[in-house]
């Protein structure tokens, strides 16, 4: 089968490598429709690692990715071949403390699809998964709705941890497809007041058009000075989304006591600092987000519903061929690019 594999830095090679077997009774071959370009995938891409996680070559990354079944093993049940899905690229072990405590996406034995160490990724034609990483979707989503099904997850499963209430006002500081997630999110969950930030207009111009009710370029203004001439009081809720120490310090500045910093950003460093006498003044709270927990199906039917659509992420479109050209455009934030979608199998 194809494969788009990353052979050094900036580099990447479409080439044949053998297509992978079911492995176990409860395996689903899947041909891979569309994968969505992530910004993890674009740190390996550019660096080789993220924190211990170090990539070895040839590496297939991917891992935002929509499928069909091709083969279901014997014991599979619930899928069968054409059935199309949405993947969730966490393979939990079920057995350990986490995964019996409803927490697989802190499972300690995880393995995550196109992870150095971990599992080969989906930037190929086939990929074998357990079942349980499979969610059905309807007929009438796209393979790149479907594919965007596991970022929106991740925003849904920040906005949940945050425990958003009507009315609030919030900021999120990065407006990438990740910080667009959340937004999406809190605003499909309560009729939040969001304030939102980035370094990019075009992303500002999207997020002002899937509901911020005021965007700024942290580049060209002081965008804590803005907010909180908005909102004197502070904001309620803070999610990190650009993963920069300086974002996270307008967070703390931002809230108001009793807040909550809910970060969902990957920062490229391996540490980071917090104003402690602030944070402990107004009695902050930090929540991180690990993946997403039980929020697939429900993003599933957010997306099948009409209630959230995803559709104005997906700026860019590429064959498997042209993966190179895609990783190279998303570094760059070439062309106004928010979400770049690889089409393997999907004609679309
Ligand atoms: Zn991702
Ligand atoms: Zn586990």
């Amino acid at each position: 089968m194809k494969a788009a594999l990353l052979t050094r830095l900036r580099e990447i090679e479409v080439r044949d490598v053998p297509e992978p077997q079911l492995y176990g009774p409860r395996d689903v071959l899947l041909r891979i429709d569309a994968v969505g370009v992530c910004g993890s995938d674009v740190h390996y891409y550019k660096t080789g690692r993220i924190g211990a996680a170090v990539v070895k070559y040839p590496f297939m990354m991917g891992h935002e990715c929509a499928g069909t079944v091709e083969k279901a093993g014997s014991e599979v049940r619930g899928l069968r071949p054409g059935q199309r899905v949405a993947i969730d690229p966490l393979v939990a072990c079920g057995h350990c403390d986490q995964c019996r405590s409803g927490r697989p996406n802190t499972c300690r034995n995880q393995r995550f699809l196109g992870q150095p160490g971990e599992l080969s990724g989906s930037l190929a034609e086939y990929v074998v998964l357990p079942q349980e990483c499979c969610y059905p979707v309807p007929e009438s989503m796209t393979a790149g709705q479907a594919a965007m099904i596991e970022p929106l997850s991740i925003g849904l499963h920040a906005q949940r941890l945050a425990h958003l209430e009507t009315g609030s006002a919030i900021a999120i500081l990065g407006s990438g497809p990740i910080g667009l997630s959340v937004l999406l999110a809190c605003r499909a969950a309560s009729e939040c007041m969001a304030y939102t930030t980035d370094l990019i207009d075009g992303r500002l111009k999207m997020a002002a058009e899937l509901g911020a009710v005021w965007t700024g370029n942290a580049e060209q203004r002081d965008v804590v000075k803005a907010i909180c001439e908005a909102e004197p009081a502070g904001v309620e809720i803070v999610f990190e989304c650009a993963g920069e120490q300086e974002t996270l310090n307008q967070a703390v500045e931002l809230l108001k006591p009793g807040g909550t910093l809910v970060i969902v950003g990957i920062p490229e460093v391996d540490g980071v600092s917090f104003p402690i006498h602030t944070l402990r003044r107004k009695e902050l709270t930090i929540k991180n987000v690990r993946r997403q927990n039980h929020c697939m199906a429900p993003a599933i039917e957010l997306v099948s519903s009409g209630t959230i659509d995803v559709n104005p992420l997906i700026t860019h479109h590429f064959a498997l061929q042209e993966t190179g050209s895609a990783f190279e455009m998303v570094s760059n934030y070439r062309d106004g690019i928010i979400k770049a979608m690889i089409h393997v199998a999907d004609k679309a």
